[in-house]
């Protein structure tokens, strides 16, 4: 299938090279002649406009910074550019209200779009390993689906237009809330006198076991290998989870929710990113504690 990919960064350009894998046809597009020269070496056609690029395609893929970008791309360059007929796919993570306008334009200008943003870091985008929650109409999944597979592991319907980016800020927000309860429960068992291993041991097998204990511990030494056994390396960035945890908390807003615990975990991700832990993995939050 003849598939053009916008926004080749740390995501997407893992992921462009499992399409070629797959054995389609890819024409990359991206504003960064350093993520272009490697698309070409993953074995991409490159281009150096978006219009261009989605010229004669099938399917368009996306994997862009923010919402403001996405609209941008889609009312300008995909929109009335890309062939009728043509399903779309933005798997960045945006903003639900954007999700749904883009997805509207292009239901009106006559084409099947779907919100497929992902969870899995750069090491899942990779190697193919990405879980996808899509938000579309029945049809426009169907035709997503297959694309998606040769990206992820797992491709999950999740609703109608927006619901896979509720999906994702919804999970997020659990994800930064439990994280730092998990840190807190850490740090206090230690000022009790418990050792780390030793609580790990009860609390893993009682009802305080989550999967920021057990399957990503904040903890250096203790559970399974994870960031805080590489000094908070690699692993899912503070600047993202913050992110998320913005979006969802204008999701709430919007919504009407009173989110009172996610909004906490944004202030104190907030904090943590503007003391210079941007790029560290989002469990060092436990060495402010
Ligand atoms: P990135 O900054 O590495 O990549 C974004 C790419 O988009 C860059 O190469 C940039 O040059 C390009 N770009 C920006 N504006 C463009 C435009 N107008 N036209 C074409 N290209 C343009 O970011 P990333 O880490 O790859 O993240 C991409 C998306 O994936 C984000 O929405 C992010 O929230 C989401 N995400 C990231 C991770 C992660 O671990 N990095 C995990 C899950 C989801």
């Amino acid at each position: 299938m003849k598939i053009a990919f916008i926004g080749l960064g740390n995501m997407g350009g893992g992921m462009a090279a499992n399409l070629v894998k797959a054995g389609h046809d890819v024409r990359a597009f991206d504003l960064s002649e350093v993520a272009l020269a490697q698309a070409k070496d993953n074995g991409c056609l490159t281009f150096t406009t978006a219009q261009e690029a989605v010229q004669g395609v099938e399917a368009v893929v996306s994997m862009l910074p923010n919402g403001g970008i996405v609209e941008r791309v889609y009312t300008s360059d995909v929109i009335g550019h890309v062939p009728a007929g043509a399903v779309l796919l933005d798997c960045s993570t945006i903003d639900v209200a954007t999700a749904r306008k883009v997805v509207e334009a292009a239901e009106a200008a006559g084409y099947a779009m779907v919100d497929a943003p992902v969870s899995g870091g750069i090491a899942a985008a990779n190697g193919g390993t990405l879980t996808f929650m899509v938000g579309g109409t029945d049809e426009a999944f169907g035709r997503a689906e297959p694309i998606l597979q040769a990206m992820g592991k797992a491709v999950i319907h999740a609703g109608g237009a927006g619901t896979g980016q509720a999906a994702k800020i919804c999970n997020n927000m659990l994800l930064g809330i439990h994280m730092i309860g998990t840190c807190e429960a850490f740090a206090m068992a230690q000022k009790l006198g418990l050792d780390p291993q030793t609580f790990y041991d009860i609390s893993s097998v009682s009802s305080g076991q989550c999967w920021s204990m057990t399957s990503y511990c904040p903890v250096p030494g203790v559970g399974p290998q994870s960031p805080s056994d590489n000094d908070y390396q690699g692993g899912f960035a503070t600047g993202l989870m913050l992110k998320d945890l913005k979006l969802a908390m204008e999701a709430a807003e919007t919504a009407g929710v009173d989110t009172r615990m996610g909004r906490r975990a944004k202030e104190i991700y907030e904090a943590f990113d503007a003391a210079g832990n941007s790029t560290r993995d989002f469990s060092a939050v436990i060495t402010e504690l």
